[in-house]
Formats: C-alpha cells, structure tokens, sequence
C-alpha cells in the first residue's frame, strides 16, 4: 500500500536494529515506525472497529447504587481457604432459608444477619486470580489472605501477597487455626511486620482477624471487617444498564449445551438479552443462581449460571449485553479473527533482548523483574542492585523475589505483570519451562551476580546481548551411585538431552537448585572411557573434587560461547 520497496522496509528495520526477513510479521510498534519513515501513518482498523462498536456506557453519578463487595480468599495450601469458605456458607443466611447452596457457580452470594451481601469468588488458589488478571480482567474487590497460626509466613502466602499487591486490591489478613494449641497469631503478625506489612493492631493499616475456620471463631469478625473495608472503597454500580462482566468458568455440559458460569459486575441481565462473551455470543436463555434456581436477571456483583451462547468462552473473558444479535455475532467473528492472527504474532512480551528495541521505539519507562535464587542473600543482595540500576528513563520494578525453583506460578505473575524472569542459581521446573515457552515469557539463568547486573544494565542502555553467553549442551540423569574407595563416588546417568562431553562443564541442579559447579572427572561407557555420550544414552561418571552426589540429581553441561553482537 505504501509503494515501496521490500529492500527499503528490510532497511529501515535494520536501522532499528531489526532484522527481518520478507515474510515476517511485525509487531505494531515497529510498524509504526517503519510506515514513518515514508511519511504514512497506520491505522489501525480491527482493533479499532471492535472496539468502536462496544459501546462504553457511561454510568451518571446519580444512577449509581452500591454494590456487594466481590472477594477472593488465597493463602498457602492447607492453611485453611477451604475450611473458611466452607464455614462461610454454613453461616449464610439466604442458605438457611432456601437449602443451601447446591450448586457451584464460580461465586457465591452471602447473606450476613445485618442484612449485608458479600459476593466470594470460591476458586480458592491465587492461580485463578493471576489467570484472570493475565486476561486483564479485574473482578475482586478485596483479598483475604489466609494465614496458620501454627504455621508461619510460607512460599504461597508471600506469593499471594505479591499478586493481590501487584493487581492493587486490597488485603485483609485472616490468622486462621486459633483453636490449635500450637498456635501464635502474634508470631505471624511479627513476620507480616518485617515483610513490612503492619497488621492493626500493630499499629498497621493491614485489617486482620484471628479466627478458626474450623468451630467459626472470629468468622463473624472477618465479615465485619470486609464490609468495613468496602465501605472504604464505596464499591457502587449501576443496576439500570445492560450489564457487563466476566466470565468465570465456561464448560460443555451434555444435556444442556454451553454453561458458563458467569459474575454480573455492572448492569441487569435478563432472559433474552444477547450477549456477547469474548470469542462467543448467544441470547440468555436460562440464568440459575447457586441454589439451581432459575432467576429472571441478575444484578451487580451477583454470580449466575448461563445458558445461551453458542460456545464455551475463556475464563477470564469480559461479556457485554449487545443491542443486536448480529452485531453480537458480527464482533465474536472479528474477534476470533483477531485472536487468530495475534496467536501468531512473534513477540508477545518483553524480553531482554527486546528492551533495546522498545527503547529506539520510545515509551519503554519500566523494566519488571521477577527474582528467583537459591540463598535469601543472592536474593536481597540482587533486588538491591537491580533496582539501583533505574534511571530517570527507566523504572526498574521488582514484582516478586523468592527462593527456590522457578515454578508455574512465577511464570503466571510474569505474563500478567509483562516482566521477565531472572533465575539465579535456580533453574524453572519442567511444567515452568513449557508455559514459560507457551507464554513466551523470558527466563534469564545466572550463576554469577555480576553478570545479571551487567546485562540488565547494557539491555537498558539500549546495547545488545552480551558477547558471552552459556549454552545448556545437555542434561544427564543420575540414576544410581556407587561409593567406591579411592576413586569416589561414581554416578550411573542417564542423558535426557543433548550430548555429554569429557570436557563438557557442568553443574549439579538438585530441586530445580545449583548445587555445585564445576568439571568431570571421568565420563565412562560401560567400562571405557568415552569422549562423548548422546541423548539415550547411559553412561557412568564421577565429578572433579564433588562426591556428594545424588540419586535424581541433574547434571547440567554447559558451554559458552562467543556471540557476534548484532550493531
Ligand atoms: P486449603 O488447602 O487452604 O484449602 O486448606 P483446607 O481448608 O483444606 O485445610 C487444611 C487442613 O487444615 C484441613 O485438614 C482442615 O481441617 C484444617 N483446618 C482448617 N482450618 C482449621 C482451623 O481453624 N482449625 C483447625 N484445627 N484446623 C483447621
């Protein structure tokens, strides 16, 4: 459409510092640019268009009514989210009238005696929360974050904290198992204080509330403080509109088509309306509330089950109550459309070798780490360094720091928070590595602190990768270990990937952590010595000045190379 040449737009990439070939796609950004050069400005008309034809109603002061509080209980597991859901809706007083609830919903509604509603999202687990933030839908008003007494601050507890953090919801501490004898809720709320998070009666903005989810202490408490909270937050909407929301949860059901659990967040949906959820629209057919009643409509911040489009939308997928059904259908078109094309765009998020790019581009303002380590001290001391290294251009933002593995969660918080992963000493998980992949999230492996900070450093002056960089040659499985006197002790391995070589260095990585790095000593095939031995393929090995070798252990080789810089 421009006139130009192919050559001309592979030179004018290159001048960004891209190379491209003929067939590539580009991402929006560049194409901006590039269209730049020759003096034509892009619009951009899908997008565009679907967005135009949604239209954002704009709800008048006076026409907004206030709206039950919508909350998500997280915590670590067996810390007792299940337990206070569950005692949650024994007390609930609409389930005392009408039976209780029978079905799940994704969402219930409870009643309390005052006469306040409280809405819970009851997908205990915080990788519901991320996913859907990940979908960029913010739907809870207010975190509790669960807590044992007889426990302490644990892994999924400061993770937690970081997501409800990260999304800006408020957070209510609940310090549950107060019937244990063991139990120390001061202990806990000594440790939330050194995390930096004052609880109350510590002299804290944190509300918190001591209770057993087991015989209901304190439960009444913890629903006073929630209500407490949202008041702060004047929680309102307008219940005279056509609604919009999300969707939950959305499944093939035999005998009745489509479900999809649904939560109501602005407006009235009524049978009949049409409407339209992500990729898929359809008119209401049937709505049913958690007591498998049928309703005619549902209101603000009120979970139902729906009946009526014409297939499973994704969780996390915004709806709207369209005028026209062909205009519904229309939109739910383009938008697979759209999905399609974007599933194949290259880049979705940021990585470090993409930071230069953003920056020639403009607007690049802030860098998000996730840390991953194998000591609390490489952790602290590499947070420290890292986000000295902002300037006034660039922020640098540590979204979440901890020790251990890099595991599925890490990868989900990446994705919603568009950061990248810096792994030190520790390695992701099988099941994190392929949804890093999927995600396209980049994970960053060091063993040295210095060259963490040197290339995020350079990556944020806008110079390319480094000259040197460790290529993971292969990964060998210890099967079995002999102790044998004078030599050591000795590892039968098996090589899971790659190609293991005599002078191949490596690194023992015992639960997704370094443990050791260093040479071999040998590298034997049966009974020989071997130079080299390849992917399934077993082979028996001992490691230079190491014995402490063991069944399960990983034997990482790595080599490094020189990379040509790419300017
Ligand atoms: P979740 O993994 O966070 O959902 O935890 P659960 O609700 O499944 O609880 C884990 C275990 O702790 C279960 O055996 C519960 O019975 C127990 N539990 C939960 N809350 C309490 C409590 O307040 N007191 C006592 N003694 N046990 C509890």
């Amino acid at each position: 459409m421009m006139n130009v040449s192919v050559t001309d737009i592979i030179k004018a990439c290159m001048s960004l510092g891209l190379f491209v070939s003929i067939n590539q796609r580009l991402d929006a950004e560049t194409i901006n640019i590039v269209a730049e050069e020759f003096g034509f400005t892009v619009e951009y008309i899908g997008a565009k268009e679907i967005e135009e034809a949604i239209q954002i109603i704009e709800d008048k002061e006076e026409d907004l009514k206030s709206r039950n509080p919508i909350v998500t209980i997280m915590g670590h597991v067996d810390h007792g989210k299940t337990s206070l859901l569950d005692f949650i809706r024994k007390t609930n007083v609409i389930a005392g009238e009408a039976g209780g609830i029978t079905q799940h919903i994704g969402a219930y509604e409870v009643q309390l005696e005052g006469g306040d509603n409280i809405t819970f999202l009851d997908t205990p687990g915080h990788e519901a929360f991320t996913a859907m933030r990940a979908r960029g839908s913010k739907i809870t008003d207010i975190a509790i974050i669960v807590v044992a007494a007889d426990d302490a601050i644990m892994p999924q507890t400061k993770e937690a904290i970081t997501h409800a953090q990260a999304a800006d919801v408020p957070i209510i501490f609940a310090i549950n198992k107060i019937d244990k004898p063991n139990a120390n809720p001061e202990k806990i709320k000594e440790e939330l204080a050194t995390m930096n998070l004052l609880v109350e009666d510590w002299g804290g903005k944190f509300q918190s509330m001591d209770i057993s989810a087991k015989n209901g202490t304190g439960v009444d408490g913890l629903m006073e403080k929630i209500i407490l909270e949202a008041e702060m937050l004047e929680l309102k909407a307008n219940p005279d509109r056509l609604a919009i929301g999300t969707v939950l949860e959305a499944s093939l059901d035999k005998g009745k088509g489509y479900v999809s659990k649904i939560l109501v967040q602005n407006g009235t949906l009524n049978i009949g309306d049409v409407i339209l959820a992500g990729t898929t629209y359809g008119k209401v057919r049937a709505l049913y509330n958690e007591r498998n009643k049928s309703v005619q409509s549902a209101g603000p911040a009120t979970p139902v089950l729906l009946l009526g489009l014409n297939s499973a939308p994704a969780a996390g997928d915004a709806f709207n109550v369209m005028k026209d059904e062909k205009e519904a259908r229309t939109i739910a078109v383009k938008r697979e459309q759209l999905q399609r094309e974007q599933g194949v765009r290259t880049q979705k998020h940021i990585t470090l070798d993409e930071i230069g790019r953003r920056l020639a581009v403009g607007g690049f303002k802030e860098l998000n780490i996730i840390i991953k380590g194998d000591v609390d001290g490489s952790v602290e001391a590499l947070s420290d360094s890292l986000i000295k290294l902002s300037t006034e251009e660039i922020q640098v933002n540590i979204v979440q720091k901890s020790v251990g593995q890099v595991n599925e969660a890490d990868i989900m918080l990446a994705s919603a928070s568009d950061a990248i992963i810096v792994a030190f000493q520790v390695r992701p998980s099988v099941a994190a590595r392929q949804l890093a992949e999927k995600e396209e999230i980049d994970i960053r492996t060091y063993s040295i602190i210095y060259n963490v900070i040197d290339e995020i450093k350079a990556a944020m002056e806008g110079l390319l990768s480094p000259d040197v960089v460790e290529e993971i040659v292969c990964s060998v499985e210890v099967r079995d270990v002999f102790k044998i006197t004078k030599v050591g002790t000795v590892a039968g391995c098996y090589v899971l990937d790659g190609k293991i070589h005599r002078n191949t260095k490596i690194r023992i990585i015992r639960d997704g952590i370094v443990t050791y790095t260093g040479a071999l000593g040998s590298l034997k095939r049966f009974k020989d010595d071997a130079k080299e031995v390849a992917k399934g393929f077993e082979c028996g090995l001992n490691i230079d000045n190491f014995n402490d070798i063991k069944v399960g252990d990983i034997i990482e080789g790595y080599e490094e190379k020189e990379v040509k810089r790419t300017l």
